[in-house]
């Protein structure tokens, strides 16, 4: 069946002013060709290191910009090039839940005007009896006490506050839900709490999910597929099994090599990468992750891999992919 989101050679490229008056002086590559899918009822993580564009990814899902270049395909209609004026229904469909709970709830509403508030602006209500189930509704979905709608936003905690972020999300009746670093900001706890929320209404409500984290860990308890991202491109694309248990991109591997294990002696030895991130001004040429690699040779620094299919559904951008697999340090499985 159709995807619910397709997105096709995305970049984004913010151009650097001189000052004020000044012209553009070059651009930041921050999203520069990322192309992905998402079926009905999937969940898609995106991961990387800050800085990577994952959240830029997000955003521009989103259209809170214009993009440089490529296509956003939701259920099979292109949105990137929509006019504002028509976009609204589509925007229906896509719902976000940001980091912050604490900004991202406006303090001087109650949560029961929290709720109603995408109820109207969408006219999902029949009358006034049916908003007020469909704000009770939320409040079960997202398991808060029915009466706390009477309450505001600065007496939840900041688990209960992601939850009626959440309920906010869901009171659009989306297709597709963003979230990006939802779980990141609040305690380890109350994160396992949400991350099982997320997971529940997702089977629930047979939502679509695009998982923004820098959080292997978190990660791996939540998705079916993963993208990892480094400077601006997506590196592996895999089913969540097969990119934990084979990573096929050396930088794939060094992040699971940080991720901590539950069993004692099963522990990964931990990869620390060279350097910093290059900037996204200036990515280096031929394999943006050549810098940092512990495998590069020559071909890396004048190539630029492309992500094609090392084994079903598992792509990764490597040239190692290329060589001999016994010259090949992440052919076949991990630690094999
Ligand atoms: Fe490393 Fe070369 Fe593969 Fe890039 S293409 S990840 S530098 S081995
Ligand atoms: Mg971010």
């Amino acid at each position: 069946s159709t995807p619910i989101l397709e997105v096709n050679d995305l970049k984004k490229h913010f151009p650097i002013r001189a000052g004020f008056f000044g012209g553009t002086t070059g651009y930041v590559y921050a999203v520069d060709g990322v192309s992905f899918s998402i079926a009905k009822g999937e969940t898609l993580s995106l991961v990387g290191e800050s800085g990577c564009g994952k959240s830029t990814v997000g955003k521009a899902i989103l259209r809170l910009f214009d993009i440089t270049a490529g296509q956003v395909v939701l259920d099979g209609q292109r949105i990137d090039d929509m006019p504002y004026g028509t976009l609204r229904p589509m925007r229906r469909r896509m719902q976000v839940v940001f980091q912050d709970p604490f900004s991202s709830l406006n303090p001087r509403m109650r949560v029961r005007d929290l709720l109603a508030e995408p109820i109207r602006n969408f006219g999902l209500a029949k009358d006034s009896a049916d908003l007020e189930r469909r704000v009770g509704d939320l409040m079960d979905r997202v398991r808060l006490p029915r009466d706390a709608v009477n309450r505001w936003p600065h007496e939840f905690s900041g688990g209960q506050r992601q939850r009626i972020c959440i309920a906010r999300a869901l009171a659009a009746e989306p297709d597709l839900i963003i979230c990006d670093e939802a779980v990141s900001a609040l305690d380890v706890s109350v994160k396992a709490q949400i991350v099982n929320l997320l997971q529940d209404l997702q089977k629930e409500l047979g939502l679509a999910m695009l998982f923004i984290s820098h959080d292997l860990a978190i990660v791996e308890h939540m998705t079916h597929r993963v993208a990892v991202m480094y400077l601006g491109k997506i590196v592996e694309v895999a089913p969540k099994r097969q990119l934990f248990a084979a990573p096929k991109h050396p930088y794939t591997e060094a992040l699971l090599s940080a991720v901590p294990v539950p069993e004692p002696g099963a522990a990964r030895e931990r990869i620390i990468l060279k350097g910093d991130v290059p900037s996204p001004i200036k990515p280096p040429k031929g394999c943006r992750f050549h810098t940092r690699c512990p495998y590069a040779f020559d071909r890396c620094r004048q190539d630029e891999p492309q992500l094609r299919q090392t084994e079903d559904g598992h792509f990764a951008a490597c040239h190692l992919h290329d060589l001999p697999a016994a010259d090949n340090p992440l052919a076949g499985a991990r630690g094999a």
